[in-house]
């Protein structure tokens, strides 16, 4: 088991651990107690992860003497709103839960996002954890303290920074998870090692396709690595002032393609494309070697994500969704690029010469 720690430099009490290993909920319930004494618990999940293991978690809990009330909602991104918070703090309230109460977000990106952000509005803020179920979550969305739900005109426009007392990752849940669902998490894995650990490449690299298998006895490596990235980055930059932003490597044009296409790329499929096009404007603009880049991409195709452009979205849709998002200030637009891998920078790029190249791109 590895005890990661998220340092947070300005207020260094509300640091906490990441745990990572095979086996590590069977710890909850000690995790719990060493953490804090709470007046009362609530397993949050969707219906989805409810029978497969959130209601195992509750009756583990109970046998330590932890009662936890489960509340669960409808599973995916369009249970990600303010109506599901709002029943969530309704029932909330119902049960009795106060300022001493802790909320446990036992679910993917979404449960861990819509609890967190009960958990920071519910009585001006209760304390959470994490536990996150889906491998994205896992190296991802579980750590750094971003809430927040979806509104009709655009995803996380409504949300907050509350950091969870403790995350606790164990890659022994993931079995049950659909091999899309794993490539959704392994796009933010190659991420994080492209921006920031080259170490985590080779180990990658040296996997490859094996990655999608369950058996892999590298995922508690691969995931806490992944994982110590998220920590490293966001302990030195915690509201995505400066450096929190190379986090966003691919996400960029990732973003605007999934607005360009109406949502029909998946978050991980976008990314991935969108890594694709940082990848060769960092050769062209950071100076990262042809071989290197070719490895990077190679290793992205090989887990089954693409690498280029969809050939229906034109690059005036890419550049209007940027817009649209703010990306473009100034006729300019900052990309994460990488001059090797595992080392991220920041670089303007105009307007003319994006669309120039994304056109390139495009033949
Ligand atoms: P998700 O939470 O919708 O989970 C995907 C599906 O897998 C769901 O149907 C869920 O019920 C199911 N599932 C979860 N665990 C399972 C398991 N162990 N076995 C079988 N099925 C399981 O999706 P996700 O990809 O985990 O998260 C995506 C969300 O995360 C998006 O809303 C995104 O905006 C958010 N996100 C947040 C951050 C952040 O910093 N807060 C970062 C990245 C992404």
């Amino acid at each position: 088991m590895q005890r990661l720690r998220l340092e947070l430099r300005a207020e260094t009490d509300r640091s906490y651990d990441v745990l990572v290993g095979r086996g590590v909920l069977n710890d909850l319930h000690s995790e719990i107690k060493r953490i804090g004494r709470f007046s009362s618990f609530g397993l949050v999940t969707d219906d989805c992860v409810r029978p497969l293991l959130a209601e195992q978690l509750q009756t583990k809990l109970r046998a330590q003497n932890i009662h936890a009330e489960l509340l669960s909602f409808p599973p995916g991104e369009r249970a990600k709103n303010m109506e599901t918070v709002l029943q969530l703090c309704h029932q909330l309230i119902a049960r009795g839960f106060d300022r001493s109460s802790l909320l446990i977000a036992v679910g993917g990106g979404v449960v861990g996002d819509v609890a967190g952000f009960a958990a920071a509005i519910y009585m001006r803020g209760i304390p959470y954890i994490q536990v996150p179920t889906t491998l994205l979550a896992q190296v991802d969305s579980a750590i750094g303290g971003k809430t927040g739900v979806d509104l009709p005109s655009g995803k996380n426009l409504l949300g907050a920074f509350h950091q969870p007392l403790l995350v606790m990752s164990d890659p022994n849940v993931l079995a049950s998870l659909p091999v899309e669902a794993k490539r959704e998490g392994f796009a933010e894995i190659i991420k994080a090692a492209l921006i920031a650990d080259p170490e985590l490449f080779y180990l990658l690299e040296n996997e490859g396709a094996h990655l999608l298998d369950n058996a892999s006895e590298m995922m508690e490596t691969i995931i806490s690595k992944a994982a110590d990235v998220k920590c490293r980055v966001v302990s030195q930059d915690e509201r995505e002032s400066s450096l929190r932003r190379i986090l966003n490597f691919g996400h960029t044009v990732g973003h605007a393609l999934e607005t360009a296409s109406q949502y029909i790329l998946t978050h991980g499929q976008a990314v991935a494309a969108g890594m694709g096009v940082a990848i060769r404007f960092s050769q062209k603009w950071a100076g990262l070697d042809q071989s290197e880049a070719e490895r990077a991409l190679k290793l992205i195709q090989g887990l089954g994500l693409p690498t280029s452009l969809p050939g229906d979205i034109r690059s005036e849709s890419i550049l209007s969704a940027l817009e649209q998002d703010k990306k473009i200030q100034g006729n300019m637009c900052h990309f994460v690029l990488i001059t090797e891998i595992g080392q991220a920078v920041i670089k303007p790029i105009s307007v003319d010469e994006l669309k120039a190249s994304l056109d390139k791109l495009k033949q």
